[in-house]
């Protein structure tokens, strides 16, 4: 195994998100990338901002944008809390951020996905099928497959447990719901 990949996180949005939560659910979920809001030098910085960008993600060099503007509709409508929006959004960029420095030849379209298969590296989309893409929380195997090619088997499987992490948290809270509901029904 080798070292986590330092990933330095900034909270430049507007959005309820708690970095220190964020950091929490980010380590917990996987091990590969180590979240904290301070390193000394981190590989990766990840910076949520108030952009309207309709994307889950955009790098650039060692940087990721995560657009929080939408996050709180999205994650309404996706029942997610916004630090696992901001998990996810930050992952997938950290993903494909691994990838560029691997694999110094790559370029842009490299990356282009079109929308159909659902997957969350698809791009070019609107603000609604960004949440219909959250709410199903997948990658497609040729994703996986793109990216193990390049080298990225840790990552991979990171992004796997991450995905399985917030699917879990979700159903989770909806089963916590679902039996708060019963017991205030068998009380009225
Ligand atoms: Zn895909």
């Amino acid at each position: 195994m080798s070292n986590p990949v330092s990933c330095a996180v900034g909270n430049l949005s507007t959005s309820a998100m708690k970095l220190d939560h964020l950091c929490r659910i980010a380590n917990n979920a996987q091990t590969h990338v180590s979240y904290a809001t301070r390193f000394p030098k981190p590989e990766v910085v990840v910076a949520f901002v108030d952009s309207a960008l309709s994307e889950l993600f955009e790098v650039q060099f060692n940087i990721v944008t995560v657009p929080m503007v939408h996050a709180a509709g999205i994650c309404e409508y996706t029942k997610l809390t916004p630090e696992e929006f901001g998990l996810l959004g930050s992952f997938l960029g950290v993903v494909q951020q691994r990838a560029l420095v691997l694999n110094s030849e790559l370029r842009a379209e490299d990356f282009e996905h079109n929308a159909t298969p659902h997957c969350l590296f698809s791009r070019g989309r609107e603000k609604e099928d960004v949440a219909t893409i959250v709410e199903r929380l997948f990658v497609c195997d040729s994703c996986y497959e793109f990216y193990r090619c390049l080298g990225l088997e840790q990552e991979t499987e990171a992004l796997k447990k991450v995905i399985e992490f917030v699917e879990y948290q979700r159903i989770d809270r909806s089963l916590h719901r679902r039996s708060r509901a019963k017991g205030t029904g068998e009380r009225t």
